[in-house]
Parts: structure tokens; C-alpha cells; sequence
């Protein structure tokens, strides 16, 4: 997807992105969000968190509600989520008072014409993603110079060298957990007493759509239930592009 006139661009450049590395990048995960909150002016606009609702994700939706309760918010809606996912999502909006969640989802159009039936997800996940993930979000990605996400390091070899900002076709990207173990997760979500996604008691680790995870097995990795016995590790939103 080629950036158009209507696109809103992040204004940092190159060597800016690789200036933040090497300054704030080894602040703590707040300090990070704090300053994106504060510097729209130098980022080209508000930069929102996008978040799955899933295993960790409330981490960052506490910390971005200690700064603002209007932080800005994406949830991708793919239709496919578990029931539980979307009663775990309203839970956090009514207990951290969110005020600025936007839920995204593919055109009903384009969901009619490329999975009428609603099972792409079988025989092309790929092009599922791209459907309900990624061309909303690009979609989204208009009005903003870039987002949040919460992958960290550890979770997958491809995501192992990853910076805390990131520019990826004139997007801002921006890993606050990049540092992150499972330790420092489970100790924040402890000492804040958050509440757990009400699947992770039943084996699941990481948690995207319904049809795509499984429970995983003890010792195995977190994200062995995303796509199992399949080669995908990940849905196309974090797949560099050109
Ligand atoms: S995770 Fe599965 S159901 Fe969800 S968008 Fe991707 S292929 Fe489709």
C-alpha cells in the first residue's frame, strides 16, 4: 500500500527514529508512552495504542489510562474474536474509564465479495488477515502517523532485533515492551492486580481470533496456540514492508 496525499505521515525521519533509539528508548515502558502523549507535534499527530484485547494486552491499556483515560485506542474487531475476548475488552473500558476506544473492522462490502461464507480464515489465513486486519488498520492508519503495539523480543526469532521506534513505510512504529519478559509482565499485572483474560486460566497464552488459537501445553511457547501446525507466525500487521 503506497502512502497518498490523504495519508497523515509521520513527521520523524530516519536518522530522528534512530536519535529516540538511542535517547528514551531505555526509559521504562511509561516514560515512552508519556512521550508520545506529549509530543504529537513532533510525531505528526496522537499516536494510539492498537491493542488485540488478548494475553498481555492489558498492560499497556493500564498504563496508557494512568497518563490519560482519552488516550487514543484501536481495537481491530475481525469478527472472529471470542466471546470472551469482547466481554474482557468492555470490562477494561468501564474499569480504567477508557474514553477513547475506537473499534475498526473491514467493510461489510469486502467482507460480502472475499469471504462471503466467513471461512477464508481455512483456506487462505493469509489473505483472512489481510482482510480483517491489515487493510483496516491501513485504512485507520490515515489519520494517524503511526501506533502502538505490544510485541516484545522475546516472543518470536523475527521479533528478537526489534528497536522500540521503528519507521516502517512512513509509519511510526513504537514497541514500548520491546524489553519485556513474561517475568516483568506477570509482575506489573501482580502488582497493579489487573484482571487476566478469562482464557489464559484454560492454557491460552496469546490470543487472537477464535478459529486461529489454541491452548498450549506447559513449558511450550506462548505463541505456539497462534495459527498451530501451520507455517504463519504472524498476521501481516508486523510484516515489513518494502
Ligand atoms: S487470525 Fe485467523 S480468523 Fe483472524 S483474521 Fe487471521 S486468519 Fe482470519
Amino acid at each position: 500500500m503506497s502512502l497518498g496525499p490523504q495519508q497523515s505521515a509521520c513527521s520523524l525521519s530516519g536518522p530522528d527514529v534512530a536519535a529516540l533509539n538511542q535517547t528514551i528508548a531505555d526509559q521504562s515502558p511509561q516514560t515512552v508512552l508519556s512521550w508520545l502523549h506529549e509530543n504529537g507535534d513532533k510525531t505528526g499527530g496522537p499516536v494510539p495504542l492498537v491493542s488485540s484485547f488478548g494475553a498481555d494486552s492489558v498492560v499497556l491499556i493500564h498504563m496508557v489510562s494512568q497518563i490519560s483515560r482519552d488516550y487514543p485506542i484501536l481495537f481491530i474487531d475481525t469478527r472472529k474474536h471470542f466471546d470472551e475476548t469482547l466481554s474482557y475488552r468492555d470490562q477494561l473500558i468501564n474499569q480504567f474509564g477508557l474514553t477513547n476506544l475506537t473499534s475498526i473492522s473491514a467493510a461489510p462490502d469486502h467482507l460480502k465479495e472475499q469471504d462471503p461464507f466467513g471461512a477464508l480464515w481455512m483456506s487462505d489465513p493469509d489473505a483472512c488477515c489481510d482482510l480483517r486486519k491489515t487493510v483496516p488498520l491501513d485504512l485507520a492508519m490515515q489519520d494517524f502517523p503511526g501506533w502502538i503495539t505490544g510485541r516484545k523480543r522475546f516472543q518470536t526469532s523475527e521479533r528478537s532485533q526489534m528497536d522500540i521506534f521503528e519507521l516502517d513505510k512512513g509509519k511510526l512504529k513504537v514497541n514500548p515492551l520491546a524489553n519485556w519478559g513474561p517475568e516483568n509482565v506477570a509482575d506489573y499485572v501482580k502488582s497493579h492486580s489487573l484482571p487476566g483474560h478469562p482464557l489464559i486460566p484454560k492454557g491460552f497464552l496469546s490470543i487472537g481470533c477464535a478459529p486461529c488459537t489454541s491452548p498450549v501445553a506447559d513449558g511450550e511457547d506462548a505463541r505456539a496456540g497462534r495459527w498451530k501446525g501451520q507455517m504463519k507466525t504472524e498476521c501481516g500487521l508486523h510484516v515489513a514492508k518494502g
